[in-house]
């Protein structure tokens, strides 16, 4: 058998192998990060920038947060994996922390964001059906275009952009799709077999968009006047993102499910799940869903941590004051190539004119500058550090970023 062993040096190098040897369903900056510390990242050639993606969201803590990082080699060395055959003495403490934080009696980890997008749909119909009455196979869930929930068959089934559609169907029926932020289209379309809304309080992948105000409460008025659930997607809005614990609270509503994700790992390992009342988990019995690795103690262990520092280090009132202050900067830029600049805590999006050649060509720009961003769409520029970033660091931004959009 011939050696396994491939030692890359340059940039150039990694990227070709990757090119070569990976699927290419990704279209990465070419830059090959090796070591990353709060905001900050190294590449292989030893270049500095400021992380101004944080993973999506997922690292809002900063990489390789030190309590986080002593947590997970803890728990590392004691024991990462039991399966839900039997019990572990993390999963108890991390469902009492979460649900304690966010005010619900239960939760249900699992791994990725998507799984547990497919998690709460599986609970809100299987709710309607044992709950609500509705008749079998006849459960409706409404969405909203322009949605993101993730990549899985049923998740694509409801997605309005044909990139992620085609080629993958047939799909998974029983969705209807509304337009976001259009709460009078959801009064005339909800009805006695709707067993759920699912809604993201603001929506990320498409642009950081916000919905006109009151619409959750709509959303929720509706939901109760129909018996149906209100099913909230913070995976990526959720965690202090917006300067607030979740998204939703910005609205004063209280949803039947909230979907949590991304963040929970603390940027160091996968876990995601479901938030919710004893009306809605208890239709889950023994043998109904379930996950090999879901709610395995290492990242039981991260995400406990992972909650304590968001709390405790102040990321959560960090990422409202400081999000105010960037977006007062980036607005008194007054770029020529702008169109909008909207957001809510540290998630800002950047819209630019149609004429301005895409986002793409200003994220490259910006990387040059030592800034990594990503555009989502083709026209938005999206602003999203780790929520540890500082006045100082946001200073330093501005200034490249002033410098490359004028
Ligand atoms: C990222 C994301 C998902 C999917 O999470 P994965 O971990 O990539 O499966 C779902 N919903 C929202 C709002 C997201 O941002």
């Amino acid at each position: 058998m011939s050696t396994v062993r491939v030692e890359p040096r340059s940039t150039a190098e990694f990227i070709e192998l990757e090119e070569r040897h990976g699927a290419h369903n990704y279209h990465p900056l070419d830059v090959v990060i090796t070591k990353a510390r709060g905001v900050w990242v190294w590449d292989v050639e030893g270049n500095k920038y400021l992380d101004f993606l944080a993973a999506y969201s997922a690292v809002n803590q900063g990489h390789c947060h030190p309590r986080i990082v002593a947590a997970l080699k803890e728990q590392a060395e004691r024991v990462t994996l039991t399966s839900r055959a039997f019990r572990n003495d993390q999963l108890g403490p991390l469902c009492a922390q979460i649900t304690r934080l966010a005010g619900f009696s239960r939760f249900l980890p699992m791994n990725s964001g998507a799984e547990a997008v497919e998690t709460a749909l599986k609970a809100a119909r299987k709710w309607g059906y044992k709950v609500k009455g509705v008749p079998d196979g006849q459960a409706e869930i409404i969405a909203f275009d322009g949605n993101f929930h993730g990549r899985t068959i049923s998740i694509v089934s409801f997605s309005t952009d044909e990139q992620y559609r085609d080629g993958f169907g047939p799909f998974t029926p029983g969705f209807q799709v509304l337009p976001y932020g259009d709460a009078d289209a959801v009064s005339r379309a909800i009805g006695p077999n709707t067993v759920a809304v699912l809604v993201e309080p603001i929506q990320g992948e498409s642009g950081i968009i916000a919905p006109p105000a009151g619409f959750l409460r709509r959303l929720r008025e509706l939901a109760d006047a129909n018996r149906a659930l209100l099913v909230v997607d913070e995976i990526q809005s959720g965690l202090g993102r917006t300067g607030t614990l979740f998204a939703y609270e910005h609205e004063g509503v209280r949803p039947d499910v909230v979907i949590v994700g991304k963040a929970l790992g603390g940027g160091c390992v996968p876990i995601s799940g479901i938030l919710a009342d004893d009306e809605v988990m208890d239709v889950f019995k023994p043998g109904d869903h379930g996950s090999t690795f879901g709610g395995n103690p290492l990242a039981c262990a991260a995400a406990r941590t992972a909650l304590q520092v968001l709390v405790e280090e102040g990321m959560i009132e960090n990422s409202a004051r400081l999000g105010e202050y960037f977006i007062e900067r980036l607005r008194a830029i007054g770029s020529p190539h702008v169109r909008e600049i909207r957001g809510k805590g540290l998630w800002i999006g950047v819209q630019l004119k149609a004429d301005a050649g895409g986002a793409r060509r200003y994220c490259e720009a910006l990387k040059e500058q030592g800034l990594l961003c990503k555009e989502t769409h083709v026209d938005t520029i999206r602003f999203a550090p780790p929520l540890v970033i500082t006045r100082e660091e946001i200073d330093w931004a501005v200034e490249r970023i002033a410098k490359v959009l004028s």
